[in-house]
């Protein structure tokens, strides 16, 4: 007898004595006579174990009790491999459901955008009709119109083009949702086509008195991209830089000759983002909670559109910012060669 618990096969088997008993192997007295003898041997630091301790005491002989104890490890074995058998049959179930719960997922997902860009065709001909009429007004054509009129209408129609614009971006981002943006890419000469996405955005930042900046060596290779989606980037960059910054801040358009492509940055002395949320502004729908944000309205699906965008030109758009410090917003696109 050691002072360590004895290594042997029937360690493996618990309730060993009950199961001698029920079994008719052994009788009730002895158990008991033979669980004192163990107690006792326990209190002096030697441990027994039981099955060793009985035919020690001459109440069971070594063949029983090995028997008993292989038939005890049998049942466990096989009781082991029925729960293995029942745990494989339930992950079977729960991922079956899972799927099944994904697909339910995938299949509305289509649904909302296949509504979405509905409805966008559908907004878009009354909308067209809209403006059609408003313009005609405008310009005399069904009659002569007061001062006053011609503003209202004027109202009328900044307000419909927005709308008209709002529809475009559901309807592109709808398409990108099913992963159908398309571009055509051709030689862009990146200087004149910022420099018109200044004199759009300069209004506006000047209203807000920002100061809008331009930087762009003389010399720059042109790029391949599509010409309308890159400007529409560019665009969008531009306001939320200016929706996003305070009065008497700098906002800088910035292209970079990097040899084999040309980085487009965008950067402002604004409200920031913190790092935490940084990766979230790139998600549809996503506006960032503060007063700020909600102030400008918005959909909180430009970034979303702008990095499917940017994705299509197998670019990035990057994001660097420090709260209360400005944001930075970059791409790049690849240089063609003269
Ligand atoms: P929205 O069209 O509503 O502006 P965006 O997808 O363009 O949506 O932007 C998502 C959110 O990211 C904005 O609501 C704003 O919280 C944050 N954000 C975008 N650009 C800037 C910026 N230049 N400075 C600070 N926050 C910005």
């Amino acid at each position: 007898m050691s002072d360590e618990i004895p290594l042997a096969p029937e360690i493996l088997v618990t309730r060993l004595g009950d199961y001698l008993v029920e079994s008719g192997l052994l009788s009730e007295a002895n158990l008991k006579q033979a669980l004192e003898q163990q107690a006792i041997l326990r209190k002096q630091g030697r441990h027994q174990l039981l099955g060793q301790m009985l035919v020690e005491m001459g109440f069971i002989d070594r063949a029983t009790l090995d028997r008993a104890v292989t038939e005890q490890i049998l049942r466990l074995r096989s009781a082991l491999e029925e729960s293995n058998r029942s745990l494989e049959l339930r992950v079977q179930e729960r991922t079956a459901e899972l799927q099944a719960a994904m697909q339910k997922l995938e299949e509305m997902n289509q649904l909302k955008s296949n509504f979405v860009a509905n409805i966008s065709h559908e907004l878009r001909t009354p909308l067209t009709h809209i403006r059609g009429y408003l313009e005609l007004l405008l310009a005399g054509d069904l009659g002569p119109i007061s001062p006053d009129q011609a503003r209202g209408l004027g109202v009328m129609l900044r307000s419909a083009d927005r709308l008209g614009r709002l529809i475009d971006d559901l309807i592109l981002f709808s398409l990108s949702e099913r992963g159908e943006i398309q571009i055509f890419p051709h030689a862009l000469n990146l200087r004149i086509l910022c420099q018109l996405a200044i004199d759009r955005s300069f209004p506006k930042a000047n209203e807000k008195n920002l100061a809008l900046h331009f930087n762009a060596p003389e010399k720059l290779p042109n790029v391949l991209a599509d010409e309308e989606r890159i400007s529409w980037v560019i665009l969008h960059l531009l306001d939320n830089a200016i929706k996003f910054t305070e009065p008497g801040g700098q906002i800088t358009l910035e292209l970079i000759d990097q040899g084999n492509k040309v980085e487009v940055s965008i950067s402002d002395t604004g409200i920031g983002i913190p790092p935490e949320q940084q990766p979230l502004v790139f998600e549809p729908f996503r506006q960032l909670d503060g007063s700020s944000t909600r102030k400008q309205g918005g959909t909180g699906l430009g970034l979303a559109l702008a990095q499917s965008i940017i994705k299509a030109h197998q670019s990035t758009l990057s994001l660097v910012s420090q709260p209360n410090q400005g944001s930075r917003f970059f791409f790049h696109l690849k240089a063609i060669e003269e």
